[in-house]
Parts: structure tokens; C-alpha cells; sequence
């Protein structure tokens, strides 16, 4: 149950007077339609303005409020149509200038010889004052402008007054909470309470007011990040408490794997691994996150813990976001599991074809020791035997509670989730602090050289015929292109045209995938380019995530400014997988945008996903980096993770220090908490505290 304190938080503004349904549904569609949407709806910028008692320079482009008399008024008939008023105020002549405005409005506003209460910019042109559209503009001149006023992210319909008058209702109701945050951090921060900052920087009421809007602003930027923090390590603790059979092995199949392997695994490789064998070894559920570049070898790291619970004597799922990348894994697994004498199986399609259903008896049997696919393999008509361990490869798109969720369906299960590419401590913490963190930041050694060049899109000839030397010498090409079909109104070139045109440099030695094709026909072609019967694959970003192709060495990206950085730092890891060294040619347009140059250097200076992932955070933003954008998953109201770097960390400390000592948040300290729980909507985990 909500508590009592929070209720008039959660009314619907569709009740105010004034606001009815279609300032509603505009308001819901901003911010939402509960009170406490509105409250944390924060402003953009502010407003100050000054009474003055006579013009002066140093009042120029500064927001002046005066009350002067009408001395005269005239429109101009060119265009731009303009309508001028002429205000004495003082002994200084003022023009109150407006472009093309309704005559009738204005000449019954500006009557000559009336006196007006008007508030707007001054300036000054050709020797003479101005005010350019004023904000106000009063007939009465008792009415009180306000001397400080914030302005608002708005939407087609809605005013600011509309939207103030709204706040002021709400704001009329806001409880004051008993604080939550550590006394000392709130002394050492200077922070108001929660109920001052709102009403502050709402409604700041003086300079004062004004100039502590960051220190306020950071108040509810960390109030919204310990919020996070807490559900996720509340959530961490409950799945701690699950309590499973602890799965001991000999290690047989492990050395067995070892010595079936053409290399040794890196330090890097086994220090995770002995992370995630004592994990499945204890009684405590795994719920781990491998962090780790591309190319560092997570596949292996996938299938040696995935053997670990077969030898335990239970099944192993492994789940990715492609079928080709589940193809490339079974077909991986397949060259050892005679070997190492366990039975493997392949799950991909949604059709209930026969061999589906003989796969899914064999999984439900028992007869299959790991089984690869996409989503298909947690669908609910999966049943296993006895699954022991869940591993999702490069998906970065579970939330915190599908995970979960996941994890609470199976009694025995383990659960560890593989990251394409490294993704920034910031996002780690605010996306997957319910988990425990392996950090994979070495390559094998020995890996060839990758060079990063950027070309002028209009050199693209050069390209060609850079290639068709590289082809003379047997090496192999993925070529990227944006978009699938030819589009009027975006001109990125389309992976058919471009195919077309290279068919004509070098005829039948091209192969194409795109996300149209069905699934045998991506299969096929991507054979066709791995035997190297044709060397060259122009692709979408189908091939973006997980493709493994070692003997391809040369990656051309077209239109490399449209695209992030993780995603330029994933595709380019494609390639230098092998023994040759490799070139990435980032193809880009001549109109580039700064932050498009900021990529394309960052690609060029460096081949570090961690550094990247960080740039990329910075450039991009949160929701353009882990795909979650439209998903709702990871957004804030408040926080914003580039500037809030150092607030995460201190709520991830204080919230873990709050799971370990009080994990059912009891007493004052825990109600406090219970409460900003519910206010930023994290009210899930205290859900899941009651479960227990
Ligand atoms: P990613 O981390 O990007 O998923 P993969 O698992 O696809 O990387 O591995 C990249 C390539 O490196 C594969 O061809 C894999 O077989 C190989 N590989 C993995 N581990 C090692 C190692 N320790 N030494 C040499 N090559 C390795
Ligand atoms: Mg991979």
C-alpha cells in the first residue's frame, strides 16, 4: 500500500479547475497527469525582471517593468507589417514594436493617451529605445508582472500560463516528507528540503531563489538517482535471497574443452570465469553482467560456463538477438560438442513446424544439454528439464524487472548477461546495478592491427579500387550501408543500389544481407561471403552485432556520420579478428556535423570500447546508447547522467549501505525511503521487499 502521505500526490490534474480533459490529455502527453508528474516537470530556464524609475544604458537587453503613457500609434502597410506604439515613460520615449499582429488587437491595446503597465526586453536601435513583442502588457496598471518567472518545455496548445497555473494548484497541495537523504551528505551539499527545492525553483522568489537553482536542481537530481539506486540494490538483495541448489563440477569437460581449443584463454577470460564458477557453485542465485569489448572472447567465456552446468547436470540456455548470430554459435559449439560428448540444439522461427516441436520434446525430456536461439528459447511453451543456466548474449534490451522475472521463473537457474560492447560506469550502475559486475578488458593476444581512416564520400572511386587490390590478394570486405530500400526523402544510399553498383566493379563477387530477408535467404548469402565465394557483403547493421568472421579484414562504412559511436566501435569489431591486419574506412558526407567530427576522430584516435562508450554517453545521451530511447526503460526526469556522474556513485553507495543494514526498510529511516521509492515511481522494489 501507497502511503497516506503521498495520496494527493497521486490525484489527476483533470480535476482542476480550468484544466478539463484537453489541457489534460496535452499535459499527460508532456509529462504526465498525476500531481507529482507536474511537480517534477522542471523548468528550463527563468526570467528576471526590474522595476525601473528611468531608462539607462546599462538597462539594455535586460527585462525592464515600467508604466508610461500612450503618446502615439501607427501600422505600416509593407511586409513585414509592423505596429508601433509610442510610450512616454518619463522624460524617455519608449517604441513597443510588434510584427504582423492583428490590427484590431492592437489598436484596442495601444489607445493614445492611455497609461499601460508593460514588461519586455529594452534595446536600443538608431539612438532610440525599444521593446520588440513585450512578454506583458497591462491595462491595469495594478497588476503586479512577476519579477521572476520560470519558463517550461511546452507542446503545441499549452501555455506557460496554463501550465504555472497548474504547478501553483499543485504545488498548493505538496506534502513536507520527512527528509530521506544522510544529514551529513544534505549539510555537506547545502541542499534544501524536498518540498523548498520544488517550491524554489517553480517558483523562485527572489535573486536568492534564482541563483540556487543548480544547488536546488542537484537536490532533486540525486533525490531521483538514490531513488534508482535503492530499487536496483533492493532488487539485488531480494535475488540474492533466492536460494538454489549450489552446482558443483569436476571440471572434466573443461579441460577438455581447453584442450580441444586452438588457443589459450586470457587472463581476462579466465579471471570471469572463475567469477561465475563460484557463482553457479554457490547457494546464492547468479544474476552477473559481463562487461567486455568487442573481440575480447565472450562467446568462449559463454560456453565454458555453460559446460560448467551441464557437468552439474543441468541444461544451459544461451539466448541472442539474432537467428544468424544463433546459427554462428550453434555452428561454433557443434565443432567441439562431439568432443566433449554433449548434445546441442539450435531454436530459432516462430512456425510450429515439426522440427520445432521434436526440440522442444528433447529440451523438455532432457535429451538436449544446451540449446541456442533468440527469444524463442524463454518463450512459455519451453519447458526444460531442469535449466540451470540462462546466458543472453549482446542484448542489451531486458529491463531491470524482465530480468527478473526471468530469473524467478526458473527455481534452479543462473543468469548472466554478455554486453556487446562496454557500456559507460554511469549506465552500469542506472541500468544494471541489480547485478554483479565482471569486467572483461583484454583482447587475445597477438590480434592484428586495425587502422581507422576516414574518406570524403566523393573519393569513393579510390575505395573501389583499393579493393580490388585487396580482393587480388584473397581478402574479404563487409561493406555497410544505412538503409534498406532507396528512400525519396532520405538520401542514404540503399544496400541494393550499392550492391548493384559494386556488381559492376566486380561482378559475382558480391553477397547481400539486409533485415528483409528471410532467414534462409540471409543464411545462404552470408555462407556464400564466409566461404569466400564472394568476397565482398554489402549489409545493413544486420551484421552489427556478434558476427564472427575472422578471414575478413576490410570494413567500409558509409555514411559513418549518421551512425553512434558504439555502434561504429561494434561494427568495426568485426574485423582484426583474424591474422591479417585490418582497415576500417569510415565513407563520410561533406556536410558534417561537429558532433559527427567528434565521432569520426574519436574512431580514428582510438580502438578502446571503454573510452568510447564514454564519448559516446557524452555525445549521444543514455536512451541513443543502450536502445532503450522508445522503450521507457532508462529515462530520467532530473538526472542528467552526463553533469550527475558523481551523484550516481554517492547513491549507489548510500543505497547499498541502506540494503545490507536495512533491507525491509523499517523504521523512520525506511518509511523516508518508502516514500522516495514511490515519488520517482521505483515503488516495484518495495513491492518486491514485501515478498520477501
Ligand atoms: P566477442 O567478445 O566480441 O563476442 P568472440 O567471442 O566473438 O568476441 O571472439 C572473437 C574471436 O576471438 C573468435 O574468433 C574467438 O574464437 C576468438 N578467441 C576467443 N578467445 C580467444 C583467445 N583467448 N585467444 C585467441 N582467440 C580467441
Ligand atoms: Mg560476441
Amino acid at each position: 500500500m501507497r502511503p497516506k502521505i503521498l495520496e494527493p500526490l497521486y490525484y489527476n490534474i483533470q480535476n482542476i479547475s480550468g484544466i478539463g480533459p484537453y489541457y489534460t490529455s496535452l499535459i499527460k502527453n508532456l509529462v504526465g497527469d498525476r500531481y507529482k508528474d507536474i511537480l517534477l516537470h522542471m523548468p528550463t530556464s527563468s526570467i528576471k525582471r526590474k522595476i525601473i524609475n528611468n531608462v539607462l544604458e546599462s538597462q539594455i537587453n535586460q527585462k525592464i517593468i515600467f508604466t508610461g503613457i500612450i503618446t502615439s500609434t501607427w501600422t505600416t502597410y509593407k511586409k513585414p507589417r509592423m505596429s508601433i506604439a509610442t510610450v512616454k515613460f518619463k522624460e524617455t520615449n519608449i517604441s513597443i514594436i510588434y510584427f504582423n499582429v492583428k490590427k484590431i488587437w492592437f489598436e484596442g491595446l495601444f489607445k493614445k493617451g492611455n497609461e499601460l503597465a508593460i514588461s519586455g526586453t529594452l534595446q536600443k536601435r538608431n539612438s532610440k529605445y525599444q521593446i520588440v513583442h513585450p512578454d506583458y502588457v497591462e491595462n491595469n496598471i495594478k497588476t503586479r508582472i512577476p519579477l521572476f518567472e520560470t519558463l517550461y518545455p511546452l507542446t503545441k496548445g499549452l501555455n506557460k500560463n496554463k501550465l504555472s497555473s497548474v504547478i501553483q494548484k499543485v504545488i498548493n497541495v505538496l506534502p513536507s516528507f520527512e527528509e530521506w537523504i544522510d544529514l551529513k551528505l544534505i549539510k555537506s551539499k547545502k541542499w534544501p528540503k524536498f518540498d523548498e527545492a520544488i517550491k524554489s525553483i517553480h517558483f523562485p522568489r527572489n535573486q536568492k531563489s534564482l541563483d540556487q537553482y543548480p544547488i536546488f536542481l542537484e537536490r532533486l537530481a540525486y533525490d531521483e538517482a538514490l531513488s534508482r539506486q535503492l530499487a536496483l540494490n533492493l532488487i539485488r538483495v531480494h535475488k540474492r535471497k533466492k536460494i538454489k541448489k549450489a552446482k558443483n563440477s569436476k571440471a572434466f569437460l573443461r579441460k577438455k574443452l581447453s584442450s580441444l581449443l586452438p588457443f589459450k584463454l586470457t587472463k581476462s577470460q579466465n579471471n570471469v570465469l572463475l567469477d561465475i564458477y563460484k557463482d553457479l557453485n554457490s547457494n546464492e542465485k547468479m544474476s552477473r553482467l559481463i562487461q567486455g569489448d568487442v573481440g575480447s572472447g565472450k562467446t568462449i567465456v559463454a560456453f565454458f560456463s555453460l559446460l560448467y552446468v551441464v557437468e552439474s547436470g543441468y541444461q544451459g540456455a544461451l539466448m541472442v538477438p539474432t537467428e544468424i548470430l544463433s546459427q554462428q554459435h550453434y555452428n561454433f559449439f557443434k565443432k567441439y560438442s562431439d568432443g566433449l560428448g554433449i548434445k546441442i540444439e539450435l531454436l530459432i522461427g516462430k512456425e510450429k513446424n515439426l522440427k520445432k516441436q521434436k526440440i522442444l520434446s528433447k529440451v523438455s525430456n532432457g535429451l538436449v544439454d544446451i540449446i541456442i536461439g533468440t527469444h524463442a528459447i524463454i518463450q512459455k511453451n519451453v519447458k526444460f528439464k531442469n535449466l540451470g543456466l540462462v546466458v543472453i548474449d549482446e542484448q542489451h534490451r531486458f529491463g531491470v524487472y524482465q530480468r527478473l522475472a526471468l530469473l524467478q521463473k526458473s527455481p534452479d537457474a543462473d543468469f548472466m548477461v554478455m554486453t556487446a560492447t562496454p557500456i559507460p560506469r554511469t549506465l552500469i550502475l542506472t541500468n544494471y546495478g541489480d547485478m554483479d559486475l565482471s569486467i572483461m578488458n583484454e583482447k587475445p593476444l597477438n590480434r592484428p592491427l586495425i587502422k581507422t581512416i576516414t574518406v570524403n564520400n566523393n573519393k569513393i572511386n579510390d575505395v573501389i579500387s583499393s579493393i580490388s587490390n585487396s580482393l587480388k590478394n584473397g581478402e574479404q570486405v563487409f561493406w555497410v550501408c544505412p538503409l534498406v530500400q532507396e528512400s525519396e526523402n532520405i538520401d542514404l544510399i540503399a544496400v541494393e543500389t550499392r550492391a548493384k553498383s559494386l556488381n559492376n566493379y566486380f561482378p559475382n563477387q558480391i553477397s547481400v544481407i539486409h533485415g528483409k530477408m528471410s532467414y534462409e535467404e540471409k543464411e545462404n548469402n552470408l555462407n556464400q561471403f564466409i566461404k569466400s565465394q564472394k568476397p565482398i557483403l554489402v549489409s545493413t547493421t544486420v551484421i552489427e552485432v556478434g558476427i564472427d568472421i575472422p578471414k575478413a579484414n576490410i570494413m567500409i562504412i558509409e555514411h559513418a556520420e549518421r551512425f553512434g559511436l558504439s555502434q561504429l566501435h561494434q561494427l568495426r569489431g568485426r574485423i582484426g579478428r583474424g591474422m591479417k591486419d585490418s582497415i576500417c574506412i569510415l565513407l563520410y558526407d561533406k556536410k558534417l556535423s561537429n558532433v559527427a567530427k567528434n565521432r569520426l576522430t574519436t574512431m580514428k584516435n582510438t580502438n578502446d570500447g571503454f573510452l568510447i562508450s564514454e564519448k559516446d554517453l557524452e555525445l549521444r545521451g543514455p536512451g541513443e546508447l543502450l536502445g532503450t530511447r522508445q522503450s521507457g526503460e532508462q529515462s530520467f526526469r532530473i538526472l542528467d547522467l552526463n553533469t550527475h556522474k558523481d551523484l550516481v556513485e554517492i547513491a549507489n553507495n548510500e543505497a547499498k549501505l541502506i540494503s545490507n543494514k536495512n533491507p525491509q526498510l523499517l523504521g523512520s529511516q525506511g518509511s523516508a525511503l518508502k516514500n522516495l521509492l514511490y515519488l520517482f515511481d521505483q515503488d516495484k522494489a518495495v513491492e518486491l521487499i514485501k515478498i520477501g
